[in-house]
């Protein structure tokens, strides 16, 4: 079967973990008969050096036309002083909201051999953590009308989050259906004790709760959940939250895990083609050396196996393969933490768990 997916491999150390993503996925091609094609599209600060613009039409218009989307990742010191709409992080909005992306699934899963790694203390993370972030993605704040106005005490800014019932029961469903899916544990995250949008929020995911009765479901504010997270990471399952809370939470629990450099995610619509991202930037400060860890990345192109094409044995022959390199002792210098380890490259990386995948 052929396979058509869009590759946007963006900027800093976007080019160099996509590289190593389509190297895997044609390793995994010829090992199960499949055909994995990819069309390169420009997306970020390196489309505004081309063609002056973060997201180009050419770029949308592939990745519709497209069965799924690999990003890596974009922006950099070099488009810093653009102003908002020319950024290349707003390329990233704009391809969520053409795709129709409003949950992005983001798994926090301490690999047993980076427990060492991970800045908890020993006892905190020795039983493991695997929590899947269910968050809202084309909503909220990150949305919602800003700008400068004159205040008060002279010239000020804002920026206000707005979220319909319809946005909330949508996002809340994706998140009820994937606790089904694990062991059925849903936290809710939200700031009802101040917020009008979280106050909606709550009711609405209150409503899908009683037609869940099989989830165990808890709300917390988005304060306790920072620290019930670094407290005992291993209470929580599924967790849904708004896009901002999500951003900020998700990058915590990654950290828990070791880095940064080791989160996948999964970006999905209405349709099967979703988008598929590390979650992590574009790493400027280690682009074009060869450090970067590319785990990341290679799980990301696992999740658009399993989500996107159904390829479930596929995905996990993936995951098999970087549990067994790190079984094995292989880090990048961002994992190496107390193993004593020395560190190996981005190419070094990808070598191994080619070997690995057979
Ligand atoms: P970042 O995630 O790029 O880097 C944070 C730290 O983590 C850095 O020290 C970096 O070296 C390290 N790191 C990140 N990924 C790594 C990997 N795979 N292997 C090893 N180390 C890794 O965040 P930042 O520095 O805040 O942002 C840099 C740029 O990326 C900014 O322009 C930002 O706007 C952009 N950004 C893009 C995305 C995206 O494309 N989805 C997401 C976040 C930030």
């Amino acid at each position: 079967m052929q396979y058509n997916i869009a590759l946007l491999k963006g900027d800093g150390i976007g080019p160099e973990i996509t590289e190593s993503a389509v190297k895997v996925l044609d390793r995994i091609g010829r090992k199960f008969g499949h055909a994995f094609c990819f069309a390169p599209y420009l997306i970020g600060g390196c489309a505004i050096d081309a063609v002056g613009v973060p997201l180009p039409q050419e770029t949308v218009d592939g990745c519709l036309a497209s069965d799924s989307v690999l990003l890596g990742a974009v922006g950099g010191p070099k488009w810093d002083h653009l102003s908002g709409e020319q950024r290349p992080e707003k390329a990233l909005l704009g391809i969520r909201a053409a795709l129709g992306l409003y949950t992005n699934l983001r798994p926090a899963k301490l690999f047993p051999a980076l427990r060492g790694a991970s800045p908890l203390r020993r006892d905190l993370v020795d039983a493991g953590f695997d929590i899947m972030i269910v968050r809202e993605l084309t909503g909220g704040i990150y949305f919602g009308e800003r700008g400068y106005r004159q205040g008060r005490f002279g010239e000020e800014a804002y920026d206000t989050e707005a979220y319909s019932e319809f946005e909330i029961e949508r996002i809340g469903r994706a998140a009820f259906e994937t606790a089904m899916k694990r062991s059925r544990r849903l936290t809710s995250v939200d700031k009802a004790n101040v917020l009008e949008t979280s106050r909606l929020w709550r009711k609405t995911m209150h409503r899908l709760a009683a037609e869940y009765p099989a989830v165990a479901y808890q709300d917390l504010f988005v304060d306790n959940a920072a620290m019930q997270l670094v407290r005992n990471p291993q209470q929580f399952d599924v967790i849904v939250t708004s896009n901002m809370f999500g951003d900020i939470l998700s990058d915590e629990a990654s950290q828990l895990t070791g880095s940064i450099g080791m989160l996948a995610s999964a970006s999905l619509g209405e349709t099967t083609r979703g988008m598929y991202e590390p979650i992590h930037g574009s790493a400027p400060d280690i682009a074009g050396q060869n450090k970067a860890n590319p785990i990341a990345m290679i799980l990301s192109a696992a999740m658009m196996l399993r989500y996107a094409f159904g390829l479930s044995s596929e995905a996990a022959c993936i995951e098999d393969a970087v549990d067994a390199v790190l079984a094995a002792g292989f880090r990048t210098a961002d994992i190496i933490g107390d193993s004593g380890a020395a560190a190996c490259s981005c190419t070094e990386m990808t070598a191994e768990i080619l070997k690995a995948i057979g």
